[in-house]
């Protein structure tokens, strides 16, 4: 039996059209339609289109959602979620958006604090535009740079860049799982910054998805607009695609610590004189402070935990002799030091069990998710110590608060706030 040609593609359209709308609805019908009439249908896009009547579809929304808080039943829930298998994918979706009048939200690693990449509580109906099976990643280490997929996560890309070369790392963000398309957005900070500056101040390029559709590079966006999508926040100029970064060279042995310090061993002191002398070290050193609190000595009793979670870039006999130099009220010795690659220490500072072996950075999985709320802001003048009894009394009355303290100066100092 024979069929021409066209008998073969209207045979394969009915198809992609007819899976996904056992129960479908007119948000999902035209929707599904427009991308369909604006995508090249080489790639079947039934795969891509996750509707609430799927069993995939709940699975797929909880997947990297990080704030649970925002997946509770009361919470607004997309029409539907695509998935973009194909650059022209991100284009036409924001084609038909626009064209009718669905609201766009757009996730990479899903770690917005408000779970804006997942939720739209007053535009509605919302559908979810998530770039998760856009997740490649080439580095050039002969070029000193790699460009990363929007929907790979900052871990992946820290992975790739180490299978290629010991001597080479990206200044980013200390939680492996966040994804690169919303992360470099709202500047990307990490351990290395007080060496490198930035996630965003290492990008070479991005290409971008605009309003109307069109795909742009950093030529063809032009100066200012590379400069907003470089910090200016997530999902507000465009969808990124991908961005180019600069490599940075790493030292193939590097040492990492983590000392606790309660109330009860000197801990406000010892934070008071941290304020004072974190943004001045040395600047291969990053000392971050994550305050929580603990059990006390006595049964029954609470305390404050103060442990200075810190990545030097260098080994441990530099690495005494620069805390005794600076900061010797820790009391930081060679038992309290390990050394290991800096991709180990990534994964040191993810706080991952040592047993954990680099690969599972590539399965891109989130070991917080939690219901919480979160704030990020800036001290600029040392807390007193009266200041500092005074957080801790609040604290102790949560239940399971957490503050996370991280020092700039260094290269942080250097580069212009404009
Ligand atoms: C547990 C945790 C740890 C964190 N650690 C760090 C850290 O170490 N350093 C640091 O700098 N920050 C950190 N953050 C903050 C984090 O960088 C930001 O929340 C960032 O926006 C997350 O990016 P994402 O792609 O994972 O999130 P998403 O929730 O997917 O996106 C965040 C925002 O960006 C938009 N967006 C997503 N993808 C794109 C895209 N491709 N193009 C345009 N807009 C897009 C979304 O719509 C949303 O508004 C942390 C957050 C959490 C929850």
């Amino acid at each position: 039996m024979e069929f021409s040609s066209s008998t073969i593609l209207s045979f394969l359209a009915l198809l992609f059209l007819s899976i996904p709308f056992s129960a479908s609805n007119p948000t999902q019908d035209s929707f599904y339609q427009c991308l369909a009439t604006n995508s090249n249908l080489s790639v079947p896009l039934y795969p891509a289109f996750y509707t609430p009547n799927i069993s995939s579809f709940t699975s797929l929304l909880q997947s990297t959602a990080q704030n649970l808080r925002y997946l509770l039943p009361s919470v607004p829930k997309p029409e539907l979620i695509f998935t973009p298998l194909l650059e022209s994918h991100v284009q036409s979706a924001v084609i038909c958006s626009k064209q009718l009048n669905i609201h766009l939200r757009v996730r990479s690693g899903g770690h917005d604090y408000e779970g804006l990449s997942y939720v739209s509580q007053i535009e509605s109906p919302f559908i979810i535009v998530d770039l998760s099976k856009l997740r490649s990643i080439s580095v050039d280490i002969a070029d000193n740079s790699a460009w990363a997929s929007a929907g790979a996560t900052i871990g992946e890309l820290y992975y790739r860049i180490a299978e290629k070369s010991k001597i080479h790392g990206f200044p980013a963000g200390l939680c492996t799982s966040l994804g690169i398309g919303g992360h470099i957005t709202g500047g990307a900070y990490g351990s290395m910054m007080r060496k490198y500056g930035l996630g965003a101040d290492n990008v070479l390029d991005a290409r971008i998805v605009d309003a109307n559709g069109n795909i742009l590079d950093r030529q063809s966006m032009g100066e200012d607009l590379f400069w907003a999508i470089r910090g200016g926040g997530g999902a507000s100029f465009g969808i990124i695609l991908s961005w180019k970064v600069r490599l940075v060279p790493v030292p193939e042995t590097v040492t990492v610590f983590t000392v606790p310090k309660t109330l009860e061993q000197g801990g406000t002191k010892i934070l008071y004189r941290w304020q004072q002398v974190a943004d001045k070290l040395d600047e291969n050193l990053f000392i971050r402070v994550v305050i929580s609190v603990a059990d006390g000595s006595t049964k029954g009793q609470k305390t404050i935990s103060t442990a200075y979670n810190a990545l030097f870039l260098g080994g441990v006999d530099r690495l005494l002799q620069v805390m005794n130099q600076s900061f010797p009220e820790l009391g930081l010795q060679s038992k309290d030091c390990v050394e290991l690659s800096w991709l180990k220490s990534v994964l040191y500072i993810a706080g991952y069990p040592s047993s954990v072996p680099p690969e599972a950075l590539l399965q891109g999985k989130s070991s917080f998710k939690n219901y919480f709320k979160a704030k990020s802001d800036f001290v600029r003048e040392p807390i007193p110590e009266t200041g500092l009894e005074g957080i801790w009394k609040r604290l102790l009355e949560e239940d399971s608060p957490l503050m996370v303290w991280n020092p700039y100066g260094g290269m942080m100092s250097k580069i212009s706030e404009s």
